[in-house]
């Protein structure tokens, strides 16, 4: 049982004040691209998992545990102990989307191992779980994992897990430039924390911006460029300075829209159309901001069986 699930750009990643729980509330607008992890569940006689690099993509799985750090191992267990079965599976996942590189990576294999497990244990002598029953589980194991089984573009707030489906017309053309080593989501929120508090800045109560909802809705990416906004970003500049020169590269290389992805330290560029992205992409390998640099398009689809 092979299942594909892509990464994950914020279009729109706002971040409020921290909750009584030590989260924050988040508006969050997610946008699924066709960067994808493939996670497949073969029946063993115990939870096993390996993790290896995607065939033609160079992504370092070296920091990725194989043990229950794994958010996959975890969403197995999930699964079996929702289905009163032994989590008996070897799960092997093949990983293009950057480690630790603000694309909701984890995430995505976590909800690819919920819908594979859920397949592979599927029994007629009891109800199958329902997407929803799916969805339910993802949220227990993080805010992202909902977004990477509905894919698309979706407003997620609360803790990010709480989704509507965004209206979006067409197809959307990214470059992303990973950076060598990862930054620590926690890490990211503690350091926009530290400014904020520096600087003497109250968090605003966090809002969905009606210019990114009207870009989208229209299919504009000149306006989507420039709706873009990420509230992690000066956390990840502060803790990464060198991203300044990615972000400014793809800048005056003329991207319609350039931004820190989630929690970094990958980079976002939005462009106009397919060869503007190939152009793109060209340029900022040439000019060395960029450990890798990878197209892609979106909205695509979540979690989805091959
Ligand atoms: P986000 O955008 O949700 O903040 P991210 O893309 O920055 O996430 P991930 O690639 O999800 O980061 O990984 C963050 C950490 O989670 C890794 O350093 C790793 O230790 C751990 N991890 C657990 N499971 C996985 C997995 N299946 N793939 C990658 N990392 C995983």
């Amino acid at each position: 049982m092979s299942v594909r699930v892509p990464a994950k750009v914020n279009l729109q990643l706002s971040v409020g004040p921290v909750r009584a729980d030590g989260y924050h509330d988040l508006v969050n607008v997610f946008h699924a691209v066709s960067l994808f992890d493939e996670v497949t569940a073969t029946p063993a006689d115990g939870l096993r998992l390996t993790v290896e690099a995607a065939p033609h993509s160079r992504v370092a799985v070296g920091g990725v545990p194989t043990d229950d750090g794994n958010l996959a191992a975890r969403a197995a267990r999930l699964v079996a102990a929702r289905l009163g079965v032994e989590p008996a599976v070897a799960l092997r996942i093949r990983k293009a989307i950057p480690v630790a590189g603000g694309m909701a990576g984890g995430s995505a294999d976590a909800a690819a191992a919920l819908v594979a497990c859920a397949r592979l244990w599927d029994d007629r002598d009891r109800p199958a779980l329902t997407r929803d029953d799916l969805m339910e589980l993802g949220a227990e194991l993080g805010s992202d994992v909902p977004f990477a089984l509905l894919g698309g573009t979706a407003i997620g707030v609360g803790r990010g897990e709480r989704l509507t489906p965004a209206l979006a017309r067409g197809t959307f053309h990214w470059v992303f430039a990973t950076a060598d080593g990862g930054l620590s989501t926690p890490a990211v929120y503690a350091e926009c924390d530290r400014l904020r508090e520096a600087q003497g800045r109250a968090a605003a109560w966090p809002r969905v911006s009606e210019d990114l909802m009207t870009a989208l809705a229209t299919g504009d990416a000149k306006n989507l460029g420039a709706a873009l906004d990420n509230d992690l970003q000066a956390a990840a500049l502060s803790l990464r300075p060198s991203l300044r020169r990615t972000l400014a590269a793809g800048r005056e290389f003329g991207a319609a829209g350039a931004i820190v992805s989630g929690s970094g330290p990958t980079c976002a560029f939005l462009v106009a159309n397919e060869e503007h992205a190939a152009d793109l992409a060209a340029e900022l390998d040439g000019a060395g901001v960029a450990e890798q640099v990878v197209v892609a398009a979106g909205p695509v689809p979540g979690a989805t069986v091959v």
